[in-house]
C-alpha cells in the first residue's frame, strides 16, 4: 500500500508544486473576496438601518413592551422606513 502512495507522489510530484501554488492563491483570493463582500453587505445593512425613522417619531415610546402606539408590529424594523404614520418629534426633549 505504501508503495502505491510512493509511486503516486513520484508521478504527481512535477505538477504538485504548481497545483499547490494555484490552490493557495485561489484560497487567498476567495478569502479576500469574502471579506470584501461581507464588509460591503454590512455597510449596506447599516445604511438601511439608519433610515428607520422610529426614534425620531412622536409615536415611538422607547418601551420594549410597546415600541409604537400606532404601528407596533413594524416599529424599529425595515418596514418602518416607508411608514405613512411617521410624524417627526416637534420637541425632541419632550418625549424623554
Ligand atoms: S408610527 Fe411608524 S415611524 Fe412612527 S414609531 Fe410607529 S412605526 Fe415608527
Amino acid at each position: 500500500m505504501l508503495q502505491l502512495v510512493y509511486y503516486f507522489f513520484e508521478i504527481v510530484e512535477p505538477v504538485l508544486v504548481p497545483i499547490c501554488f494555484v490552490f493557495a492563491w485561489v484560497l487567498v483570493v476567495v478569502f479576500s473576496w469574502t471579506i470584501i463582500m461581507a464588509t460591503r453587505d454590512t455597510i449596506a445593512k447599516a445604511k438601511q438601518m439608519h433610515e428607520i425613522p422610529c426614534t425620531k417619531c412622536q409615536f415611538f415610546t422607547n418601551d420594549r413592551h410597546l415600541k409604537c402606539t400606532v404601528q407596533p408590529k413594524i416599529a424599529n424594523t425595515e418596514q418602518a422606513i416607508e411608514c405613512s404614520d411617521y410624524r417627526q418629534i416637534k420637541n425632541p426633549f419632550a418625549s424623554f
